[in-house]
């Protein structure tokens, strides 16, 4: 009816306005969260598979907002972009993981690794290299213990300010990390085009792989191929011990997910890493 007609058009005027404002809200209030100290950094293990150790840590970032209480990441990230606030943003998550990375190091483990994530925004900073540059500098962390995962989104735009961008960071012997692989479209050809040294298998794939037969040959698939390329495998998500016994069996190396630990505080990891020495 007309009646029905108007109050749908009326009720997704309203929802949309509805999101608009959210993003107004979070827009507004993320310009001052930085100088509020609002983010932090929290962070998940990643397990040496055949030995159980945590070797090291994907860095994932936290904000805690005085007005709208916790905001996930998949929600403020993309605003952060778009504002171009994924800038400062960066620079807080690069500078904070290296400062603890170099403690973790010097009371713990050497070698021991952080992953931090890069958006495709800041492939367009000209100073991300040199900001990275000084920030190991200051740090005194060594540059292969660095790992930056990358997602296809950030390759597939083909500019080649990211080209120069990759080969800095490798040359700097910083690692690179492919992000959520499986999930975009040309995954294959930017592998073997960038030097990567590390495949995250996306956790959509491992979720399935105990029941749908589909899925693991994918898994397998993905796991061959990465081996072939001398790429060495972190399967994310990984909720069960079931994923696990299959992923070991693939000789899949590293792992990470709920199973193990969810993101935790620095100060866990630390209590951590004691466990681990002693
Ligand atoms: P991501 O890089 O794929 O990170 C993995 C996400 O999966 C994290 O969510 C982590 O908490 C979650 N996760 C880990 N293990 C499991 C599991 O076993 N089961 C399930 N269901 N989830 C698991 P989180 O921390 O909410 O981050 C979401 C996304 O936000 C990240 O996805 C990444 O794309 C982005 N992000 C987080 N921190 C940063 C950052 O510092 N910089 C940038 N640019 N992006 C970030
Ligand atoms: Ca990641
Ligand atoms: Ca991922
Ligand atoms: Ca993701």
């Amino acid at each position: 009816s007309k009646e029905g007609g108007r109050n749908t058009y009326t009720f997704f005027t309203e929802s949309m306005n509805l999101e608009v404002s959210r993003e107004l809200a979070l827009e507004e209030q993320m310009h001052n969260a930085l100088e509020r100290n609002e983010f932090r950094l929290v962070y998940q293990p990643q397990v040496e598979i055949r030995t159980g150790k945590v070797i090291g840590v994907e860095a994932l970032i936290r904000w805690e907002c005085d007005v709208l209480g916790n905001v996930c990441p998949e929600e403020f990230i993309p605003i952060a972009e778009h504002t171009g606030l994924i800038i400062p943003l960066s620079q807080f998550v690069l500078a904070e993981s290296l400062r603890q990375l170099a403690l973790w190091q010097k009371d713990y483990n050497s070698s021991f690794r952080i992953a931090i994530n890069l958006s495709p925004r800041q492939f367009r900073d000209p100073n991300l290299i040199s900001f990275i540059e000084e920030k190991l500098n200051v740090s005194g962390v060594a540059a292969n213990t660095i790992e930056l995962e990358i997602t296809e989104g950030v390759l597939m735009s083909g500019h080649s300010f990211i080209d120069d961008a990759l080969k800095s960071l490798s040359k700097l012997g910083i690692r690179l990390a492919m992000d959520d692989f499986g999930t975009g479209y040309s995954s294959l050809s930017y592998l073997r085009r960038y030097s990567f040294d590390v495949l995250k298998i996306d956790r959509s794939f491992v979720k399935d792989i105990t029941v749908s037969s589909a899925n693991r040959e994918l898994v397998n698939a993905i796991i061959a191929m990465a081996q072939a390329l001398g790429l060495e495998i972190v399967a994310e998500g990984v909720e069960s011990s079931a994923q696990l016994d299959y992923l070991a069996k693939r000789n899949c190396e590293y792992a990470q997910g709920y199973l193990f630990n969810k993101p935790i505080t620095p100060a866990e990891i630390s209590e951590m890493l004691q466990k681990q020495k002693n």
